[in-house]
């Protein structure tokens, strides 16, 4: 074999072994990913706010305390001009820790930090009679029921008794829009502040 022979092939054989190295990895999957696997990864977020719902709890009420001492900042910038930036953060933050669907009435503090509208019925009052034995949706088999999780999460909170109120029907006309502003606008007006909409 000549020396360019010998060359040839073994750069022949160098760029075969990076082909199959690359389909190699191309064809790699991982073997314990499917849809209902990362609905459970979300789920594990989920629970781990319910399983801290204590700590949550406080956490809100010192971030509460925090944007009603911002008012005077708010009604600088109009209130209907921060509901775009401060509902995309509360979007990020709740959808995070607790799948958030953005009812824009939260009640995650009277719920034991699981939110309810992850409910495929969207129950605010309670389970259907339809939770299974081992705690689970009848919808969703996968998931937790989040009325069992509210229960557990609110007997860890001081505001144990919160869950026992009886909750309006959910104000489709608030959807898409920022709890953090509205519960802080009220507190606001309440104190006699009146909130600016800046519109
Ligand atoms: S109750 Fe509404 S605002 Fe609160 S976490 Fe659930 S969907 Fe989001």
């Amino acid at each position: 074999m000549s020396g360019n022979e010998a060359q040839t092939t073994t750069r022949t054989v160098a760029q075969a072994t990076l082909v199959r190295r690359a389909r190699d990895k191309l064809a790699y999957k991982p073997a314990d990913v499917s849809p209902q696997r990362r609905l459970q990864r979300r789920y594990t977020m989920r629970l781990w706010s319910v399983r801290h719902a204590r700590f949550l709890e406080w956490v809100y009420a010192r971030f509460a305390d925090l944007f009603l001492a911002l008012h005077p900042v708010w009604n600088a910038i109009g209130y209907v001009r921060a509901e775009r930036p401060v509902k995309f953060i509360e979007r990020q933050v709740k959808g995070l820790m607790f799948d958030c669907r953005m009812c824009g009435q939260c009640v995650l503090s009277a719920t034991g930090m699981s939110c309810p509208m992850n409910c495929p019925k969207q129950l605010r009052n309670g389970p259907c009679g339809g939770v299974r034995a081992n705690g689970h949706c009848e919808v969703e088999p996968d998931m937790p029921c989040v009325w069992v999780k509210a229960w557990e999460g609110a007997q860890t909170m001081r505001a144990t008794d919160a869950i026992l109120a009886v909750q309006k029907p959910v104000d489709q006309s608030l959807r898409e829009t920022s709890a953090w502003l509205r519960v802080t606008a009220l507190a606001a007006g309440e104190r006699g502040d009146r909130p600016e909409s800046g519109a």
